[in-house]
Formats: structure tokens, C-alpha cells, sequence
């Protein structure tokens, strides 16, 4: 029987230390804050997406860091592995658009204290508001943990500490100054799936709308980054929804080079098409002023932003509206043009890019290769991926691992 210590009590810790004790070693999930999983509480909007219901090879194709790292992972605990489980722990699930799974309460706290039950049931114990600020380590070798005036001996560390988002959650980064101290590389740590500022004065008028079924376009210096259909919103500061997390993941690291966004209000429409559906318009409302002729096509919010971008002057009546300006105004509703300053940080950000370097991290045990005793899951790793379960997944898959392995 092995003394094993896990630090973190989010979803990767609690698979960890469950799975631990159940292989009979003696665990002790040691948890920071006055309970555990206070991200995991929060996830998908109080529902938590805990996985997607695909195959392995969907979910690497779905990690956008580091994918075939975690294939033994993704292999060994699949995401059926993920729905049996909770099913098994009497949390019925039900399966949503894009194959994202949540509890069919709509509860993220029905996942919490499932997992709650598991780790306790399997026989580790939880210690709570309690932070570890060392790992000890003698002739590359796991002794023991310091907590503030405490060592707890031991052979083994699973380090599940998180990343930096949402930091109110507990996860402020301690696991890699933690990783560092024993000799592990991390690399450069950064926001993903996260809101963008935008440099635009005139997003501040669009705050609450939200589009639904346009495209976004990601350019940078004039190469297509990324493009997809679907949700966005526009905020105070600038661009979040779906679309806006998933392109975050794409152009984080590429922030400084300013990525262009371009929005199609209707991507169904050929430019023609469109043209045609502009002059039918135009026709209807031939004695109207311009600014209140496009209600049948727009969010009546966005039509004084698209008058405004399309040059046309909104007092002009349509029936003098020339056909250069019609061409104009097709222009702006294919093409909406904003320029990306920045993320707005670690606070907004579903997770981290970077983390503890995959080079130095056993991909079939989440074995440290440097220090014999120490293992990681979860976020702490140099790995991410899209929104729809998948980071949750990657937390269960890799926590699993460490724990039979230790
Ligand atoms: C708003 C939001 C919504 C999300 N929704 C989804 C979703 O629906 N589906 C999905 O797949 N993913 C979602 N994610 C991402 C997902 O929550 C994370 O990827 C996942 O929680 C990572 O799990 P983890 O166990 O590695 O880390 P965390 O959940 O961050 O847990 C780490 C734990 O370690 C503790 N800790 C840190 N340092 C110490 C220390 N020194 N000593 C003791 N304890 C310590 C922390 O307090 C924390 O409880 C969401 C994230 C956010 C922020």
C-alpha cells in the first residue's frame, strides 16, 4: 500500500484519488478551498458539459495542444467510460447538439457531489482549506508535502491543481511553481477560449446583442486562421459566444500580429442572392429613409453600425440609393470588419494554454520522467481543447490514468 497524496480537488483530482484508493493505497486529496470542484460547480453554464460522446480519435482531433499526448489516455478512459461512470453513480445523462453530454437535471452540483461520494466511498480522505506550498522530493524521489505548518509524508504526489482561469475557483497557478521546484519545465502559460478585445469604439453600442447563425472568419496578415457558423455576442469591451471562445484557442498566441474578424450576417446568401434580396427590399420600402429600410434584414441594434460602416447616409431615401452603394452596403453585411487587440484574460478564460511540458510526462501513466512518485493530471498539463466536454474529459481521462498508475 502506497501513501498518496493528491493535490487539487477539482474533476482530474477526484478521479485521481478515487481511483487510487480503490486500487488500495492510502489517499488523502488535499483541496484548497472550503469544498472541492468550484470550477467543475460552474462549468457549462451550471449544467456542466462533462464529456462529448465521441470516439478517441474525435476527441484528440478535438484538443488543440499537444493531441497525441493524450491518446493512451483518451483510449484507456473513453468518454463511454466517462458517461458509465457517472450513470453508475446514479447521475442519468442525456446527450445534446454536437454530442455534448450533461446531467439530465441540468445540475453541474449532481456531477460535484457524485464525484464527492466516489472519492470518499473508494476510501481517501478529503482535507480541505488546506494548500500545499511544497513537494519534497530526496534522491529524485516523492517523501512527503508541506502545507502551511504540516509535512505529510508520502510516495506519491498527483499534482491536479488546475490552471489559471477563473482563479476565485482555487486554480491560481500553484501546481506549476510546484512542477518548477522539482525540476519540471513549464511552458508559456496564456488564456484560451476566452472573450476578445476588440479595437472598435462602436462594438460599446452593440453590448447584449447577440447573432445567431453567422460566420465568423479569423485572418491574419490575410491567411484564413479560422471560420466556422454559428453563435457569437458582443460585450462591453468587445466579442465572446461560441464562435468567439473557439477562435480564441487559434489566435491567443498570435495576438501581437492584431487577427482581423469578419462577420457574415448571412452566409446562406451568395453575394447575388443577396444583391437580389437587397433590391426586393428596396423596392418594399422605396419612399422609406435608408436607416428604416433594412429591418427585415438585420437585428434592428445592428442597423445603425452596418448604415454607418456602408457609408451610406441613413436619411437618404432608398429610391435615389445608387447601385454602388448597394453594392457597398452588401459588402459591409458580408464582410463586418473588426480588428482583435487582445484576450480579456485569465479571469473570463475557460482554460489555460501551456502548462507542465508534455516531453517530460509519461503519456501512458502521467508518470513525471523526472522525479520517480510524481504524476499530473488534468489542466496543470500542456494540454487544451475546444469547448463541448472536451477539457472536462481530458480532466477524468488523465486523472484516471494517474490514479491506477500510482
Ligand atoms: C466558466 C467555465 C466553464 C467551463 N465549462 C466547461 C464545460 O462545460 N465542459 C468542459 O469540458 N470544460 C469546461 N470548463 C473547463 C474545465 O472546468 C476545466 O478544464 C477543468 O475543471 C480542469 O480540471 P482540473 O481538475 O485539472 O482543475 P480545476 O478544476 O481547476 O481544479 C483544481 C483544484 O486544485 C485546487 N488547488 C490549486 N492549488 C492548490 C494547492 N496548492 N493546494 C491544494 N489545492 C489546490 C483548486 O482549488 C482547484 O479546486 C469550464 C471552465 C470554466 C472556467
Amino acid at each position: 500500500m502506497k501513501r498518496v497524496i493528491v493535490i487539487g480537488g477539482g474533476p482530474a483530482g477526484m478521479m485521481a484519488a478515487g481511483h487510487a484508493a480503490l486500487k488500495g493505497n492510502k489517499v488523502t486529496l488535499i483541496e484548497k478551498m472550503d469544498r472541492v470542484g468550484r470550477k467543475l460547480f460552474i462549468t457549462g453554464k451550471g449544467r456542466c458539459n462533462v464529456t462529448n460522446a465521441s470516439d478517441p480519435q474525435e476527441l484528440i482531433a478535438n484538443t488543440v495542444r499537444n493531441p497525441y499526448f493524450l491518446y493512451s489516455a483518451f483510449y484507456t478512459f473513453t468518454a463511454e467510460d466517462t458517461m458509465a461512470f457517472f450513470e453508475g453513480l446514479g447521475v442519468p445523462l442525456k446527450t445534446e447538439r454536437g454530442k455534448r453530454v450533461f446531467p439530465r437535471s441540468d445540475k453541474s452540483g449532481d456531477i460535484v457531489n457524485a464525484m464527492k461520494r466516489f472519492v470518499i466511498k473508494s476510501g481517501a480522505e478529503i482535507l480541505l482549506n488546506t494548500s500545499v506550498s511544497h513537494i519534497v522530493a530526496q534522491n529524485g524521489k516523492i517523501t512527503a508535502v508541506k502545507c502551511k505548518n504540516r509535512t505529510i509524508p508520502c510516495d506519491c504526489v498527483i499534482i491536479a491543481s488546475g490552471g489559471l482561469s477563473y482563479p476565485a475557483t482555487g486554480s491560481t497557478g500553484d501546481g506549476y511553481r510546484l512542477a518548477k521546484s522539482l525540476g519540471h519545465t513549464v511552458t508559456k502559460c496564456m488564456p484560451s477560449l476566452v472573450p476578445l478585445r476588440v479595437e472598435e469604439g462602436w462594438i460599446k453600442e452593440l453590448m447584449g446583442l447577440s447573432l445567431k447563425n453567422i460566420r465568423l472568419t479569423v485572418c491574419i496578415k490575410g491567411k484564413e486562421i479560422y471560420s466556422d457558423m454559428g453563435e457569437m455576442m458582443f460585450s462591453h469591451f468587445g466579442i465572446t459566444g461560441p464562435l468567439v471562445l473557439t477562435a480564441s484557442a487559434y489566435i491567443n498566441e498570435r495576438m501581437a500580429e492584431r487577427p482581423e474578424i469578419f462577420i457574415d450576417m448571412k452566409p446562406a446568401l451568395s453575394e447575388s442572392e443577396l444583391d437580389s434580396r437587397l433590391l426586393r427590399d428596396f423596392k418594399k420600402y422605396a419612399n422609406k429613409d435608408f436607416r428604416n429600410a433594412l429591418g427585415d434584414l438585420l437585428p434592428h441594434r445592428l442597423i445603425p453600425v452596418v448604415t454607418m460602416l456602408s457609408g451610406i447616409d441613413g436619411d437618404k431615401k432608398v429610391n435615389v440609393i445608387t447601385k454602388e452603394e448597394r453594392q457597398s452596403l452588401l459588402r459591409t453585411i458580408k464582410n463586418i470588419r473588426l480588428r482583435a487587440v487582445s484576450t480579456t484574460g485569465y479571469n473570463e478564460a475557460v482554460v489555460t494554454r501551456g502548462g507542465v511540458s508534455v516531453d517530460e510526462i509519461d503519456p501512458s501513466t502521467m508518470a513525471s520522467k523526472l522525479v520517480e512518485g510524481l504524476y499530473f493530471a488534468g489542466e496543470i498539463i500542456d494540454v487544451d481543447s475546444l469547448t463541448g466536454g472536451f477539457n472536462l474529459q481530458t480532466a477524468f481521462s488523465t486523472g484516471y490514468l494517474a490514479g491506477i498508475s500510482c
